[in-house]
């Protein structure tokens, strides 16, 4: 249920298509820009080097509108635009799609990777968990916060492939028992792997059964 001031808001700020400023009545899209940015692409762990991981699926390029749409999301206290993202969730049927072509077992459990405490205090918001929980919990999966961060890290932003993985190495550490379980990994952004990787990783160690990883945009690293 919408507030009173998000009311208010709506009647003088009413959302608009990240990409072509048109007004939209949900998601963060326009239907044409929807099917003009959609890039839903199943990446091959391999190519990533995650050998943790059965297959990763990316709903849109992290580039142009969406790109930014995150960064305000992530760095500019955007909170109302991270509720359309879960909107975008609900809209978009690739993801159903793609649970299908996975063929994922009955008893996944959806793990989202944990966000830096601190950064989720500054923000007051869990980026990976606005996007995916509603969409979790609406397709019947058990949203499950498995993963917590032991030691901060520095943003990825910015650093290279290896740097990455030197920067997140060791930062996770399980707290619910997840052996034997299927695991679908979620997140906002995917690009060299690193962190899902190292969340994989963990999970695997402390006996999860196949981890998948699908995250709200993503693409080539350094991006
Ligand atoms: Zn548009």
């Amino acid at each position: 249920m919408p507030s009173f001031w998000q009311l208010l808001t709506d009647v003088f700020f009413p959302p608009v298509c990240v990409e072509c400023r048109q007004r939209i009545s949900e998601g963060i899209l326009c239907p044409a820009c929807r099917r003009k940015l959609a890039a839903f692409r199943i990446l091959q762990p391999r190519a990533y080097c995650c050998p943790d991981i059965e297959s990763i699926c990316l709903f849109y390029s992290y580039d142009a509108a969406i790109k930014k749409a995150l960064h305000d999301v992530k760095f500019h206290g955007k909170k109302r635009l991270l509720a359309a993202m879960a909107e975008e969730m609900a809209i978009l049927e690739t993801p159903k799609r793609v649970c299908n072509i996975w063929n994922l077992p009955k008893n996944i459990v959806v793990v989202p990777i944990p966000t830096d405490r601190k950064r989720v205090e500054e923000r007051g918001y869990d980026v990976p968990q606005g996007i995916f929980r509603s969409w979790s919990l609406k397709h019947g999966f058990v949203w499950y916060e498995a993963l917590t961060r032991i030691r901060s890290t520095q943003p990825q932003y910015g650093l290279g492939r290896n740097e990455r993985r030197k920067n997140v190495r060791g930062c996770f550490s399980t707290i619910k028992d997840i052996s034997k379980r299927p695991i679908l990994l979620v997140d906002d952004i995917f690009t060299s792997g690193a962190t899902a990787e190292e969340a994989a990783h963990v999970l695997r160690k402390q006996g999860a059964g196949h981890v998948w990883v699908m995250a709200f945009a993503g693409g080539a690293e350094d991006k």
